[in-house]
């Protein structure tokens, strides 16, 4: 195989090749580029080699090589980080996408989910059986990345994130062990798996505890923006039954047909609802929301649960500056200025809130790596570079970002970009960083898992 080794310098792929069942994939494979994309746009990537592992043992080849070599290892799944951590250029990337087997107990309730497959397929093989696990908004974020940072969507209030029914995974350590980390084997890096993102390993497998799910009530509802629908919504929502999932996004309405063509580019409030309580009691909990203004358009009817996940658009690769926080509430003075700093910049841009609480804030902060549990909203702030504005855009996004920042310290791990070791610190407040860095030394000493929102091991 010289062909590989010209493109790749020393190393030895055919060593490697020879210890994997699934594709090494190269710089000159007709797969290359198509493999090598993550959703994240305005960066080019070239790994020196791509492992799409078919079982365990693939991936504790690819890890080891990537070890042995001193090559940067990045692990990708649905290719969402915002940081573009599923991609390393120059490193080996292990491209979990060959691996999405769903296996549904449904006497049981539970599922285990190869890491490879995507919050959209699980929601799909679930609902077959009248069940689910709650994950985001988009159904192509990967299983393992959207779980290991936490898991914040429609169904968090009513059972909590992903990582509270998360029940164990199979881990493929830095060492080439593998091992499965649950309540009783591995606690402790059961515990840190549980917020850690990335940090401790390679995630091949998770076992997911189901809820009974019947279809929802749910769908977009786009409200006029003004002062008192924002504060509205995010009112409505906090003060909701838990079975109501709120995803709030104030924005330019974008040119969708069901809305009409002269609200097209005004700002509106697009709120994502979700109802998964019983049926009959769906119009009582979504009456407020519609009593806020005279809708633009309301798409909110039963529907089953995977209908409320968007079809995956391959070709979406925004260029975006985008930041996170927590908050405690929006008040009509507050919204007010949101509106303000929205009407000051063109283009999309966007003001997301997401009303937590419920099944959230009833696990302890120390119970997993995820501690955010007293934060009751958590804010998104985000515009799409033109041209060569990144700078302005950056400016616009961060003192946004200041007009919400009531003091809560807080990030969530998953929506940060690369934006440094401070903001990484802040997902991890307290003792958590403490314990989580005290776990990543002792699974991760030599910080071979560092492409990620980074733990560095303590000592
Ligand atoms: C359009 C969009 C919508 C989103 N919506 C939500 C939402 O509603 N709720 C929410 O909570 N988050 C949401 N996110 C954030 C998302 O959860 C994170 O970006 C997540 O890390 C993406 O996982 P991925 O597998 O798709 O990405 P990848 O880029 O493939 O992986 C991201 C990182 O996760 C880690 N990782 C992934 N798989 C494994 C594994 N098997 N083992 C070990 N580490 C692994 C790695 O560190 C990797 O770098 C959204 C992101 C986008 C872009």
């Amino acid at each position: 195989m010289s062909a590989s080794h010209s493109t790749t310098g020393t190393l030895d792929l055919d060593d490697l090749r020879g210890r994997t069942s699934g594709a090494v994939v190269t710089p000159g494979d007709p797969r290359y580029d198509e493999l090598r994309t993550i959703v994240l746009g305005g960066i080019d990537p070239q790994p020196a080699v791509i492992v799409r592992p078919v079982d365990d043992a693939d991936v504790v080849a690819a890890v080891g090589f990537a070890r042995d070599a001193g090559l940067t290892l990045a692990v990708r799944g649905g290719g969402h980080s915002g940081a573009g951590h599923g991609t390393a250029d120059g490193g080996l990337v292990v491209d979990l996408r060959e691996r999405r087997g769903i296996d549904v107990d449904p006497a049981a309730r539970t599922a285990w989910v190869e890491a490879g497959a995507t919050a959209g397929e699980v929601a799909v093989a679930t609902s077959a059986h009248g069940l689910a696990v709650g994950f985001g908004d988009t159904g192509s974020v990967g299983v393992a990345g959207i779980t290991l940072g936490g898991g914040v969507g429609y169904l968090s209030r009513a059972h909590g994130l992903s990582v509270d029914n998360l029940l164990a995974a199979d881990v493929v350590l830095a060492d080439g062990r593998v091992v499965r980390a649950d309540a009783e084997q591995h606690p402790e890096l059961f515990w840190a798996l549980r917020g850690g993102g990335g940090n401790l390993g390679v995630v091949t497998r998770l076992q997911f505890r189901l809820h009974p799910l019947d279809g929802v009530t749910g769908g977009i509802l786009v409200l006029p923006a003004t002062a008192g629908t924002v504060a509205g919504v995010v009112a409505a929502s906090l003060d909701a039954p838990e079975h109501l999932g709120t995803i709030l996004n104030v924005m330019p309405c974008p040119p969708m047909p069901f809305v009409p063509a002269d609200v097209h580019g005004r700002l509106v409030v697009m709120a994502m609802l979700c109802w998964s309580g019983p049926a009959d009691e769906a119009e009582a909990a979504l009456a407020p929301f519609r009593s806020l203004a005279e809708p633009l358009a309301d798409l909110v009817r039963p529907v089953a649960y995977p209908e409320l996940f968007p079809p995956a658009d391959p070709e979406y690769h925004p260029v975006a500056v985008t930041r996170t926080l927590m908050l405690d509430h929006v008040d009509l003075p507050l919204a007010e200025r949101v509106l303000e700093r929205l009407s000051s910049v063109d283009g999309m841009r966007v003001v997301q809130l997401r009303p937590l609480g419920g099944a959230i804030a009833r696990v302890p902060s120390d119970a997993t790596a995820y501690a955010h549990r007293g934060s009751r909203l958590m804010g998104n702030v985000a515009t799409f570079v033109q041209g060569d504005d990144r700078a302005q855009r950056t400016a616009w996004v961060e003192k946004t970002l200041a007009l919400l920042d009531q003091g809560d310290p807080g990030v969530y791990v998953n929506f940060l970009g690369d934006e440094g070791p401070e903001r990484v610190r802040a997902a991890y407040p307290g003792a958590t960083w403490d314990r989580l860095a005290a776990v990543k030394a002792q699974y991760d000493p030599g910080n071979l898992f560092r492409r990620n929102q980074n733990v560095p091991p303590a000592g």
